[in-house]
């Protein structure tokens, strides 16, 4: 059974939604318990971005005798929402990067090294320096990898053309941006198909640059190659529609159904299903896959098996895969991520206090997402999908999306993010 502590969490990660809701920070993480003398069983999380973060607290904070480790490469922590700000010189980098401190102080026992395997059958991670972490039950939250292999010529032209879709990789996309500004020409942004890390972030990038691009009277023109047919998904697509036709005309360009198949580095063009583009500089979002960890651990192909909704990994019920690298027909959201995360530690809770969470009879709720997709320095529009697992269907989604980019929506992002970011590392 969930605790009370955790159940009004989740409330409050459902309600604080949509534009300018009142978004109050959780308290509920705010005094838990450190790590237990003779602990009843050790859980072991890889990852502490949004999903390993949601999860790590939420175990020691269901005081259940569970011994927590987390495992993460970086010793600091960035955040990739809101991250579009410092890409076009609104914020500082700073900003966005937190320690972890906070996660320290709850008894979490915290490892910064990078996991190279999962040996499956004696329950333990191999690190990167040859160590090993026992655990009885795991929490994957990796993250993505993109998929270099899928665009020729990438390799070479990597330095040319940065994705920035993952932690500390906003520098390379900002200088981009600051030579597109100085400099001029064409700026090329390619959007991958569904599904990818943060659907309306590619479109967000593009709006802030040409926002710049006029302002400063830049004699240049953003071209945005979409593969897919129209901004996905659908409920989205007006939103952003709105912004290239209505605010951006003249200096954005949209091009749908453009699959990135090649760049040459050389003669910096991109070729795409629709033809060639040159560019002087560019933003390949490339399509993206759960990491090779994952793949490795036979745990999955392009994302994680997974049941829902306690999100278990199909090959190993001791492993919760979550976050970006879960394969769901849900939104790749790192709100979703954070509250998933407090969902699996709340059944593996129930696990070691022996109790395990009864299957449902009926409708099974899921974890909900808040995205936010920027079309100016100070205006964004919400989405809202809430989800639900209809008994023995696929998940079902409800989207609420504002129509445009509005200033309420802007200051509720920074709302959410501030409150987000409080309850993840404060
Ligand atoms: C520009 C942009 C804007 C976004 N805006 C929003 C938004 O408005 N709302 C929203 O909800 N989401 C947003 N997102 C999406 C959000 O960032 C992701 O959905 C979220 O980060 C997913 O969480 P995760 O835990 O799966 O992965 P991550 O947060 O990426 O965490 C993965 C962590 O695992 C670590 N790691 C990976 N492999 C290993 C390993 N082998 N060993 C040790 N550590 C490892 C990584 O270093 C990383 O810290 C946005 C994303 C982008 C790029």
């Amino acid at each position: 059974m969930p605790t009370h502590e955790n159940s009004s969490r989740r409330g409050f990660l459902r309600t604080a939604a949509y534009g300018t809701a009142a978004i109050a920070a959780p308290a509920v993480l705010a005094g838990c318990a450190t790590q237990p003398a003779a602990p009843k069983a050790r859980v072991a999380v890889v990852g502490g971005g949004w999903g390993g973060m949601g999860a790590a607290r939420a175990l020691v904070g269901e005081n259940a005798g569970i011994e927590v480790t987390l495992v993460e490469t970086n010793g600091r922590f960035m955040s990739c929402p809101m991250s579009t700000h410092f890409i076009a010189g609104h914020a500082p980098e700073t900003q966005f990067q937190f320690g972890y401190d906070g996660l320290d102080r709850l008894g979490i026992r915290r490892i910064t090294a990078t996991v190279v395997d999962i040996d499956r059958a004696k329950k333990a991670l191999v690190l990167g320096d040859g160590r090993r972490v026992d655990y009885d039950f795991l929490v994957l939250s990796p993250g993505i990898e993109y998929m270099e292999d899928a665009v020729a010529g990438y390799a070479q032209a990597r330095a040319l053309a940065p994705v920035g879709f993952r932690a500390f990789e906003q520098a390379a996309v900002k200088q981009q941006f600051d030579k597109f500004l100085a400099e001029g020409g064409e700026f090329v942004v390619t959007v991958p198909a569904q599904p990818y890390r943060c659907p309306p972030a590619p479109y967000e990038r593009a709006f802030l640059l040409a926002e710049l691009v006029k302002a400063r009277r830049v004699k240049g023109k953003i071209i945005v190659l979409d593969e897919n047919a129209a901004p996905m998904p659908p409920p989205i697509s007006p939103a952003i529609m709105e912004a290239y036709n209505e605010r951006y005309r003249g200096v954005t360009e949209y091009i749908p159904q453009a699959k990135l198949q090649a760049i040459d580095a050389g003669s910096r063009t991109i070729r795409t299903s629709v033809g060639d583009f040159k560019f002087s500089a560019c933003n390949t979002v490339l399509p993206m896959r759960a990491p090779a960890l994952i793949r490795k651990a036979g745990l999955g192909e392009r994302w994680a098996a997974v049941k829902l909704p306690t999100f278990q990994s199909a090959a190993d019920e001791s492993i919760y895969v979550i976050g970006d690298s879960a394969g769901v027909p849900l939104p790749k959201s790192g709100h979703l991520a954070f509250e998933t995360g407090s969902r699996v530690a709340a059944h593996i809770a129930g696990r070691v206090r022996g109790a395990p969470a009864a299957a449902p009879t009926g409708p099974a709720d899921l974890p909900n997402a808040i995205c936010w997709g920027w079309v100016a320095r100070t205006e964004a529009f919400a989405i809202n999908v809430g989800a639900s697992l209809p008994a023995g269907g696929p998940p079902k989604l409800a989207f609420k999306v504002d129509p445009r980019g509005n200033a309420a929506s802007g200051k509720g992002a920074h709302e959410w993010a501030d409150t987000m970011w409080k309850a993840m590392l404060g």
